[in-house]
């Protein structure tokens, strides 16, 4: 029987190929399923400072806290689920807008906001800060949650930002989350917008909702909405006149006075045959493409200040149709921005630099 070679003499990386000199990619060229699972490989950029010095466009932030939801739980997972739900890498093309996003606008990944689990009002306070911290730079934060009670601390830190301006809301749901209280809580999911206009970082006037629908408790609700002057569209309306025609109403309301506008999208906008991964499902719901349309639409006539995209929530989602869905979102306003960049529009809050 022949005696092996001892391993000591053996060059493994040779006999076996190994040593070929194969091409090696950055982190962002890798699949996306490689390496950290930052939103779409987009570098890591948690502090203001760092945003500030290389003008970042754009911030995605986590905001990964569900302990406000009154039915199903688990959009505390959303932030990650939403950021994992892609599988292209690298600098990608919009067939929609005929643009190279990340090579039009510095977009990154600011992080989470620093949350702990069972303690709303701290929760709210860091989302408060992380958003205000990174709209402050002048970047313009796209905030994944995360429950919908994350508006109420997100949008209120992007109004802040911007004064002496002020910005409307065009917020799309099938429910108005503009209850006083659940079950005696005040920032609860059902609540935020609610909040956002009682204390005043928002005017009524210059809140609109698309896509209501579904059975509701009754009428206090809409009274309260009326007697604020709020806006809002019933899903009714987008069968009858068309989503287009409905979003230019939307977003001629919510310029009404204001010179931005922030976009809150609940992912329950959507019908829960195509996203089922959400807190409170209703059906007769929006289709992917038509939220889509109406993002790039908004994203690409006014100014944006800020968005959110909640209640994702992966325990109910399967095939992660839901947190597809919402990465599109979160996709299709940074494409929309980067073409109206390409058309020589502005794109950062430069307001913030002269702060
Ligand atoms: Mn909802
Ligand atoms: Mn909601």
């Amino acid at each position: 029987m022949a005696e092996r070679p001892h391993q000591d003499l053996v060059d493994f990386a040779s006999n076996n190929g190994w040593d070929r000199a194969y091409e090696q990619y950055d982190d962002f060229d890798l699949p996306t399923y490689v390496g950290l699972p930052t939103f779409m490989k987009l570098p890591w950029v948690p502090g203001a400072a760092e945003l500030r010095a290389r003008k970042a466009d754009i911030a995605i932030i986590g905001a990964p806290f569900d302990d406000a939801v009154s039915h199903r739980p688990g959009a505390r997972f959303g932030p990650r689920a939403i950021r994992e739900a892609q599988y292209t890498s690298g600098s990608i093309n919009s067939l929609q807008l005929g643009v190279e996003p990340f090579e039009v606008l510095d977009v990154v990944d600011a992080g989470d906001a620093n949350i702990v689990p069972a303690w709303i009002d701290r929760a709210h306070a860091f989302i408060y800060r992380k958003v205000r911290d990174v709209a402050a730079t002048g970047a313009i934060p796209i905030v994944l949650g995360g429950d919908h009670s994350i508006t109420w601390p997100s949008a209120t830190a992007v109004a802040e930002v911007r004064r002496p301006g002020s910005i409307g809301i065009v917020h799309f749901d099938a429910h108005a989350d503009t209850a006083n209280e659940d079950w005696g809580v005040l920032a609860g999911h059902g609540t935020p917008m609610r909040r956002l206009i009682e204390s005043g970082a928002v005017k009524g006037s210059n809140f609109v909702q698309v896509g209501l629908r579904g059975y509701w408790p009754p009428v206090e609700t809409f009274e309260w909405m009326r007697a604020n002057g709020l806006r809002w569209h019933l899903m009714r309306e987008i069968e009858e006149r068309g989503a287009d025609a409905v979003i230019d109403d939307a977003i001629a309301e919510a310029l009404d006075g204001p010179d931005a506008v922030y976009i809150s999208v609940d992912i329950d906008v959507i019908d829960p045959g195509i996203a089922p991964g959400t807190g409170t499902p209703e059906p007769g719901g929006l289709l992917p493409r038509e939220v889509l349309r109406a993002i790039r639409r908004i994203a690409g006539s006014v100014e944006v200040a800020g968005m959110d995209i909640v209640e994702v929530s992966p325990p109910y989602d399967h095939a992660e149709v839901t947190a597809m869905a919402a990465n599109r979102i979160a996709l299709e306003c940074i494409s929309a921005l980067a073409k109206k960049r390409l058309d020589g529009h502005p794109v950062r809050f430069e307001g913030a630099d002269r702060r």
